[in-house]
């Protein structure tokens, strides 16, 4: 019941430290070892449940340990490792904000790009190179047509607050964003999704873009 007894190595733990965690919520305790051995995960979570850190926690460690990944050298094309779709800007932000102190020192490299702002700023940090890329969807399918931004190299997807970005109409944009994911042999790609409800639409997306997932809620 601490976080030592998850398997995610000394420079996470120590940046868990460092963020004052001491027992992980009950979210975390459950998705974390579920997500590390690999299985695609539909967890039910609400606002300040910790489920930021459930899902960012596998992601970094798995990334740690893909950083011999080559990726296409294409001017100007990000290649990102994994995605985290969420709804708004401001969640976008809040979880940009802990999953760079999650992944202080393990080289790994998060970039954020969200609506509502000038495209240009979010456009120089993805040249600078991204591992974890935090996206609202309607921004990141301008990235894609621009094709500055490909998905072609992602391993881990995660959907946060999957209810309220359908509430939002973005189901045709997260739709085309995991139709060009498609590419990697299947189970190339790990995919979490959180959800606070689960209404059909959730239910369909789930058995749509999640393969033999494991249901968990807590
Ligand atoms: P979230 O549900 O991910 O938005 O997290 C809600 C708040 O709880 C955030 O401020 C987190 O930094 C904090 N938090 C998440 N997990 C833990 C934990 N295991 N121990 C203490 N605080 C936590």
């Amino acid at each position: 019941n601490t976080f030592a007894e998850i398997d995610l190595g000394d420079t996470l733990n120590q940046n868990i430290k460092r963020c004052k965690y001491v027992k992980p919520t009950p979210v975390q305790r459950y998705a974390i070892p579920i997500s590390l051995a690999g299985r695609d995960l539909m967890a039910c979570a609400q606002t300040g449940s910790g489920k930021t850190a459930a899902f960012c926690f596998p992601i970094i460690s798995g990334i740690m340990r893909e950083t011999y990944v080559q990726r296409p050298r294409v001017a100007r094309t990000a290649y990102p490792l994994a995605l985290i779709l969420s709804p708004t800007r401001e969640l976008s932000c809040q979880i940009h904000d802990e999953a760079k102190k999650f992944s202080y020192q393990t080289g790994v490299k998060v970039v954020v790009a969200y609506g509502g702002a000038p495209i240009n700023q979010q456009l120089r940090e993805l040249e600078r190179g991204v591992d974890i890329l935090v996206a609202t969807p309607g921004r990141l399918v301008d990235l894609l047509e621009r094709a500055r931004v490909s998905l072609q190299m992602i391993r881990y997807l995660a959907l946060d607050e999957a209810d309220r970005m359908l509430d939002m109409g973005f189901e045709p944009q997260i739709r085309k964003i995991v139709e060009q994911m498609d590419m990697p042999p299947p189970g190339m790609r790990q995919t979490l999704l959180f959800s606070a409800t689960f209404p059909k639409e959730i239910q369909r997306l789930a058995s749509d873009f999640l393969s033999s997932y494991v249901f968990l809620a807590v």
